[in-house]
């Protein structure tokens, strides 16, 4: 039996006090702040730094994937200066994710600037794990803060199906790496597939009980191909009924500055968190945007304007300019996102690894 909260067809309007800041150009903001025409202050930034990956997971990617030629995806130099032009503007929490992030080569280079920079407290990554065994420590040294590591199964031949090419052993090295470094409540993230992994729902929560590890359930979002999205999709309502059966869920008003809800588990440290962009839409609280590896600052995941920064960045060797065209694009966030389960065409046209997650 499901109690499965219906998705919404479209993205709500506004409520009422998210009234559109006066004016149809977006004013420059109170030094050191980014705030978009609805009023929202925007602290997070999820910064891509490749497209590419050593998996091929299946709601990601196409099998075969065309990556970015080399030009057109920026180099770790122009990745540190959007960076600091964000934190100058307030971004104090920046996730660093890809494409697989640690596939890039030099990325330590960056990691350890960003660690350093002034004002930027919260520096944290996802990852799929994969080359976690090598980096934990490093990261950790660099200024790594927490660590998302992308865990839909523990079975090896359904990892290898989910990944196309991925070898689970060498994640679940990473994710005892990342404890050995010193990492704490990192954060498994587990995409919700039905008859795929909801058998292992269960499972999966244990698996992060034993290791005072936090984990995420993530509605799957319509990105890139869509063909099944709507056979395979489980709310997260139906997948805390599921895990009911087990344990005793408590909501927490606990927040990790991100869009998941959270729930605790009496006697265990760890939070189970649900990211819900279909059942429960969590535009009205969105403080994030997100920069690809080829330098487009989409305002929201989940529709296709982008202000295109990698000419700027090119263009001049000072970031004044750059800073304006940040600003600038804050007139372009949307208000709400409009994915629907719905649909005959994606309505996104990129995939999550282009986006960045
Ligand atoms: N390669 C890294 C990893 O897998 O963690 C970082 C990039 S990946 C795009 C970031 C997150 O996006 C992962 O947790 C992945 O499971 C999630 N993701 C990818 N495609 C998705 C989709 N269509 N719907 C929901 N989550 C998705
Ligand atoms: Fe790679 Fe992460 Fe996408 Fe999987 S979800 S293909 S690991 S970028």
């Amino acid at each position: 039996m499901h109690n499965e909260t219906p998705p919404p067809e479209k993205a709500p309007p506004p409520p009422a006090g998210f009234e559109l800041l006066p004016g149809t150009s977006q004013p420059e903001p109170p030094v050191g702040t980014l705030i978009d025409k609805y009023g929202r202050r925007i602290t997070y930034v999820r910064l891509s730094i490749t497209d590419r990956c050593d998996f091929r997971c299946t709601y990601c990617m196409a099998e075969e994937m065309t990556f970015l030629p080399r030009h057109e995806v920026m180099s770790l130099e122009e990745c540190l200066r959007v960076a600091t032009v964000f934190v100058g503007l307030g971004v104090n929490k920046l996730r660093i994710t890809g494409g697989e992030p640690l596939v890039r080569k030099d990325a330590l280079w960056l990691i350890e600037r960003l660690g350093a920079l002034p004002g930027l407290d919260n520096l944290v990554m996802t990852t799929n794990g994969s080359q976690l065994e090598r980096f934990a420590e490093p990261l950790r040294q660099a200024g790594v803060k927490r660590l998302n590591v992308s865990l839909d199964t523990l079975r090896p031949e359904r990892f290898r199906a989910i990944t196309r090419i991925g070898d689970i052993d060498k994640v679940f090295r990473g994710i005892e790496a990342a404890g050995t470094a010193g990492f704490t409540r990192t954060k498994l993230n587990t995409v919700m597939m039905r008859g795929t992994n909801d058998d292992e729902f269960i499972d999966l929560v244990q698996f992060a009980l034993d290791r005072q590890l936090d984990i995420s359930f993530i509605e799957e979002m319509p990105l890139g191909e869509i063909y099944g999205r709507e056979r395979i999709y489980i709310s997260s309502d139906e997948a805390r009924e599921i895990l009911g059966q087990r344990f005793e869920l408590i909501p927490s008003t606990e927040s990790s500055g991100g869009p998941a809800r959270y729930w605790t588990i009496p006697g265990s440290s760890s939070r189970i968190g649900f990211i819900s962009p279909h059942s429960h839409n969590f535009c009205d609280t969105c403080n994030r945007v997100r920069i690809t590896a080829k330098g487009e600052l989409y305002p929201c995941l989940g529709q296709n304007d982008a202000s295109q920064l990698l000419p700027t960045l090119r263009a001049h060797n000072d970031d004044e300019a750059l800073r304006q065209s940040i600003i600038d694009s804050m007139g372009i966030k949307p208000y709400g996102h409009d994915f629907t389960r719905q649909m005959t065409a994606p309505q996104v046209v990129r995939f999550m690894s282009m986006t960045g997650g």
